[in-house]
């Protein structure tokens, strides 16, 4: 009789950096059990990073390993606090999730299995510990197009259903279950950092800063200055990620600390929104009622998170290398925000007095008309050809939009086009489908695969939707 094949997923090599860390920073917590397991999505592109491909891993592996938690460590419910819209909230923690394990990839990084939706825990409060369904492919489909348009993010390893009824408040009730696993660099969060703090624990705050720096921020030496390299890059980190999402369009929806990964990813963006238009008081959460964190404020908002940070790193940093970290978020955020603004209208580099006329120029044509902001830049996409560097006035002719786009955008874009040789035309094509996608994962168009699997369980849709994506279509 052959040996049955061990599930690969049981047998990786995983470190135990944050177990080691000790029970400070975490409780020791089990898994639900479910009733039912259906694999509905198995992430095969993350697969090489841990040295697995396809075929060496079941569906069968997965349900085994992500579903019903024949876990090979203890799984670690991490403890944090966190600003909710302002408010210290010193009540919350991993409520619904747990770090399953940590894995050293074929990159060289570690990497976090962290649950969502895996059973209650000491944090759970009143709430049930669960995942909709509908929030695991959500979060699925938001992942990896965040990933193709080049944004620092969790992904999803796995999204099972699990055959429970769930009521909630912002979704039609009852509606499914699902326990997804989520890959990242890690999550820690700044409201863990807040935590320590809160409990005055200095000699915390150290301990978990060196653990952060040596696995997170291999590049900085181990030299006295290093807690403040960390925070300088940190923020570097952060207005990076913030110009990204202002980029792609994403409205995050509630940035509260405990959302804010300390390893510069974007990270548990529940009630997130592509925007339809460009518009910055858009506003993703329904419960966002002043706009707080609306698709304008982010970058605002990521600055004020970051100031707030520095009252648990004072422990270890002083005020002025704090003042002087926090200070170059504007230059970090402008200059990246250019440069992927840019990368959409299909250039490089331009000399620098074009670059920021052209982008403010761009937004205020997007701002200003009924123009459909991903919708833009595809047709950009699509419409050009070499003739536009002859004849200004045949830029995006033949738009949807077309009548909307004024003489001064033009003349600037036929301008920056004559900026550069003839044998870069080309290249702008190029970089014009790779940065620029047909399909945006607009609200609509998340409902219109949702309502199959809701109505017929039809998943054939999703699946599309998820090939188009990956394939930058
Ligand atoms: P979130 O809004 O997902 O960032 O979560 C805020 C806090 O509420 C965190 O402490 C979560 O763990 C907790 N939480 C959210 N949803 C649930 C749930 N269904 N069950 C238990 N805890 C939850
Ligand atoms: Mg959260």
């Amino acid at each position: 009789m052959t040996q049955a094949k061990p599930n690969p997923f049981l047998t990786l090599n995983y470190e135990i950096v944050m177990e080691e860390l000790g029970d400070d920073y975490y409780d020791k917590v089990p898994a639900a059990e479910f009733p039912q397991h259906i694999l509905r999505f198995r992430n095969d592109r993350l697969l090489p990073l841990l040295n697995l491909d396809r075929q060496s891993v079941s569906d069968r592996d997965f349900i085994e390993a992500f579903g019903q938690f024949q876990g090979v460590r203890p799984f670690l419910a991490l403890r944090y606090h966190g600003y909710q819209f302002g408010q210290y909230n010193p009540y919350l923690g991993d409520g619904r999730g747990f770090l399953y394990g940590q894995v050293r990839a074929a990159d060289g990084s570690i990497y976090d299995f962290g649950t969502k939706g895996s059973g209650r825990t000491p944090y759970s409060r009143t709430a049930d510990g669960r995942l909709t369904l509908k929030g695991g492919v959500r979060e699925v489909l938001a992942a990896e197009v965040l990933h193709q348009l080049g944004v620092k993010t969790s992904r999803c390893l796995s999204l099972i259903e699990t055959g429970e009824s769930l009521w909630r408040g912002d979704e039609p009730s009852p509606t499914r279950s699902s326990v997804m696993i989520r890959f990242s660099l890690s999550h820690i969060r700044f409201g863990t950092f807040e935590r320590l703090h809160f409990i005055q624990r200095p000699d915390l705050i150290k301990k978990l800063l060196d653990y952060v720096i040596a696995h997170y921020y291999p590049t900085i030496p181990n030299c006295e200055e290093k807690y403040a390299k960390f925070y300088a890059e940190l923020v570097e980190r952060i207005a990076k990620l913030a110009a990204q999402w202002m980029a792609a369009g994403f409205c995050h929806g509630v940035l509260n600390t405990d959302n804010m990964s300390i390893t510069g990813e974007s990270f548990d963006y529940g009630p997130y929104a592509f925007i339809p238009n460009y518009n910055p008081q858009f506003t993703a959460a329904y419960f966002d009622y002043g706009g707080r964190y609306s698709y304008g404020n982010q970058p605002f908002m990521c600055k004020l998170n970051l100031e707030m940070l520095q009252q648990p790193l004072m422990a270890v940093i002083s005020p002025r290398d704090l003042e002087t970290g926090l200070a170059q978020f504007e230059d970090y955020y402008w200059q990246s925000y250019c440069q992927l603004m840019l990368k959409k209208l299909g250039f490089n580099k331009l000399p620098i007095e074009n670059v920021s006329e052209l982008i403010k120029v761009t937004i205020k044509l997007l701002r200003n008309n009924d123009i459909p902001y991903h919708g833009f830049f595809f047709e950009l996409r699509e419409g050009f050809n070499y003739g536009w560097r002859e004849d200004s006035s045949t830029i995006l002719e033949n738009a949807s939009f077309s009548n909307q786009v004024d003489e001064n955008w033009r003349n600037l874009y036929h301008q920056a086009l004559n900026k550069l040789p003839i044998e870069e035309m080309e290249e702008i094509g190029d970089r014009l489908r790779f940065h620029n996608p047909k399909t945006a994962l607009l609200r609509p168009v998340i409902e219109s695969v949702w309502e199959p699997i809701d109505r017929k369980d039809n998943w054939e849709p999703f699946y599309e939707l998820l090939r188009k994506i990956l394939a930058k279509e």
